[in-house]
């Protein structure tokens, strides 16, 4: 939500909006360096951060839980504030149950229409969207930005297009974008910079006890640590539930 409690994507956003969805368990720097980075190359006038209620390729265990929704969500909105392109919606954990990007993309882009949101996803993701729910609702629905992510630094879309959109997409010479479908969909590869940074490589730093400094965003370093959902580390004060919260899983 923004700061006057509206929508993020309601009042008069004209310039593209990204829709950047993830289980963010939690936030990391390079979620944030990518999601600038990409609404800077596609003059994205808003990203708008979409955590997971529950997600369903990510079941979490003892071992390495996903930690409690509304504290992923709190972290998101903290790691966020400060950049006024960046909002945060909670559209899904309000929504509750499993959540489907289909039917995210689908309540956002009826609220954009007639503009076309940009859902914003990783190399990784995307080229396993073809096991998601619907994913040629997906690309109806929305264009598509493909972020790069170490080990891949650049490549040819053609080379990773899901088999949903392959037949119909027409990939342009220089392998960076492919249009599709009759309503003129878009697929952007947007080469970000390489930040070998992932969510679960920061659980299993804090399980081991080990440093996540710079790892995590100054501003929910403390919190993050301190909740002692990933860790070794005991809860603290004002850092949030604590993790034993299995319906959130
Ligand atoms: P995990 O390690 O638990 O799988 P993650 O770091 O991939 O988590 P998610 O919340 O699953 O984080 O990712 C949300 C989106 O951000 C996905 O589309 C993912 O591809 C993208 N993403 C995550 N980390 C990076 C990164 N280092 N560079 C580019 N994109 C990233």
């Amino acid at each position: 939500m923004t700061g006057d409690g509206r929508r993020p994507d309601q009042g008069g956003a004209r310039a593209p909006t990204g829709i950047f969805g993830g289980t963010f368990n939690p936030v990391h720097v390079a979620h944030l360096r990518a999601a600038e980075e990409v609404a800077e190359a596609l003059g994205l006038e808003r990203m708008v951060f979409v955590p997971a209620s529950s997600p369903p390729h990510k079941s979490g265990e003892a071992a390495d839980p996903i930690a409690p929704a509304e504290l992923r969500r709190a972290w998101l909105e903290a790691a966020t504030a400060g950049n006024p392109r960046f909002c945060v919606d909670p559209i899904e954990l309000e929504r509750g149950g499993t959540s489907f990007s289909v039917d995210t993309l689908g309540e956002i882009a009826a609220r954009l229409a007639p503009a076309r949101p940009v859902f914003v996803i990783g190399w990784d993701a995307f080229h396993e969207i073809d096991t998601w729910k619907d994913p040629a609702t997906l690309f109806a629905r929305a264009d598509f930005a493909v972020m790069t992510r170490p080990p891949v630094s650049d490549a040819s879309l053609r080379s990773f297009l899901p088999s949903c959109i392959r037949a119909e997409a027409r990939v342009a010479p220089d392998g960076r974008s492919a249009g599709y479908g009759s309503a003129g969909g878009v697929i952007r590869l947007v080469p970000v910079t390489p930040l070998d940074v992932s969510a679960s490589d920061v659980r299993r730093r804090l399980r081991e006890g080990r440093s996540v400094r710079y790892l995590l965003p100054e501003r929910v370093h403390d919190a993050i640590v301190g909740s002692g959902v990933y860790g070794p580390s005991p809860p603290r004060r004002g850092t949030g539930p604590a993790p034993d919260a299995p319906e959130d899983r």
